[in-house]
């Protein structure tokens, strides 16, 4: 999708501080980080701008998703962990490009955004 800083991102245009990267997804660190761990896990290609468009055709890549954010978790050693999917300008999101962050390393047990 032209103008998307996620596709650029996932096509090296624009750099990325990666931590983890495949055929499909890529996780990066967030330049504006949340919590001491804050990663950005997206779809490479651009199937949808965010969590209300997930389908019966994108959904693979999705649970390739979160099967990358428990492959962090583990890597990490991450004690407990949060995802998050802001869908929609109302909700908070920026970019609309699927994505999921993983936040942990801080006290996450009161808030739930
Ligand atoms: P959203 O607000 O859409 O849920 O999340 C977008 C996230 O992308 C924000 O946390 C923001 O800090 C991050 N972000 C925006 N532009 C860039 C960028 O160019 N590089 C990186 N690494 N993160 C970005
Ligand atoms: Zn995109």
């Amino acid at each position: 999708m032209p103008d998307c800083i996620f596709c650029k991102i996932a096509a090296g245009e624009i750099p990325s501080n990666k931590a983890y990267e495949d055929d499909d997804v890529l996780a990066f660190h967030d330049v504006n980080p949340q919590a001491p761990v804050h990663l950005l896990i997206i779809p490479k290609a651009h199937v949808a701008a965010g969590a209300a468009e997930i389908t019966s055709e994108n959904s693979a890549l999705v649970g390739h998703c979160f099967e990358v954010a428990a492959k962090l978790a583990k890597e990490l050693h991450l004690e407990g962990f949060r995802i998050v999917t802001n869908n929609g300008a109302a909700a908070g999101q920026t970019v609309p490009h699927l994505h999921f962050h993983l936040l942990a390393g801080r006290d996450l047990t009161l808030h739930l955004g």
